[in-house]
């Protein structure tokens, strides 16, 4: 059998785990054993006085840098090493869902979560450490950033939705946005849900949701649509 998937954190607030990621059907799967979560205090790495981890920046400037010793030593101490290293970090490259479901197919991840002015280049060099990013905003720490992709890994391994949701039509599947969705009441403040979508006739509900989903792309995210229309062209020239 597969082992589960596997998440160790490097971080110096292992308070702020599992956080979310305790809550809901995420939570229940971590109970259940589906995957595994293990904080490690960067902290009770360093052998400097008051178990100091930062220091100024060479060259001057505010802020405090973590440093490569007491860093490295935590990245070290962790010895399954079968798993991409990766760096939060808003220098990082975007996470996307292709790569999202790129790790979830494999054995899990080792995030290292920075603070202050961030991490040593040295040992992102030193380490061949994955940089991403979980968007063009700055966090206080890599923290939250973790439990991102945490999670969007852990909602696509087998048996931890369940049927209650599909991951296959969602958002960036095909790169477009999903289709919006409506329930009961048929009526809500003199809103209709589309007549098209209590007609029963699936074709032309499939056809009305591509339809949706295009228009919504095109207004909110014209760049999906630029990357789509650049794939199908590759297609053709191949
Ligand atoms: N001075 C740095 C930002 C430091 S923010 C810079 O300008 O690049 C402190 C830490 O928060 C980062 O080192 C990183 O671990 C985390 N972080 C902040 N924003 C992030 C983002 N968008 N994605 C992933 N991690 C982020």
């Amino acid at each position: 059998m597969r082992e589960p998937f596997s998440a160790t954190v490097l971080t110096l607030f292992p308070e702020a785990f599992p956080g979310v990621l305790g809550a809901s059907l995420i939570g229940r799967a971590l109970k259940q054993q589906k995957w595994q979560l293990e904080t490690l205090d960067i902290r009770s790495f360093s052998h400097h006085k008051h178990a100091s981890v930062d220091d100024t920046p060479a060259g001057g400037g505010p802020g405090m840098v973590l440093r490569p010793d007491v860093a490295a030593m935590a990245i070290d101490s962790v010895t399954d090493k079968n798993r991409p290293l990766i760096h939060l970090s808003p220098r990082g490259k975007p996470l996307t869902q292709t790569r999202v479901r790129e790790l979830a197919a494999g054995p899990g991840v080792v995030l290292f979560c920075s603070r202050f002015e961030g991490l040593d280049q040295r040992v992102i060099d030193g380490r061949d450490m994955e940089e991403m990013s979980i968007g063009d905003y700055v966090l206080a720490g890599g923290e939250v950033a973790a439990q991102v992709l945490i999670e969007a890994c852990v909602r696509l391994l087998p048996g931890v939705l369940g049927d209650m949701m599909s991951t296959h039509e969602e958002s960036f599947e095909g790169d477009l946005l999903e289709y919006p969705q409506y329930t009961r009441p048929r009526v809500w403040e003199d809103q209709q849900i589309p007549e098209v979508l209590l007609s029963g006739d699936h074709g032309r509900i499939a056809r009305w949701r591509r339809e949706a989903a295009i228009g919504l792309t095109k207004r909110v995210r014209p760049d999906l649509m630029d990357r789509a229309r650049h794939r199908s062209k590759d297609d053709e020239h191949h």
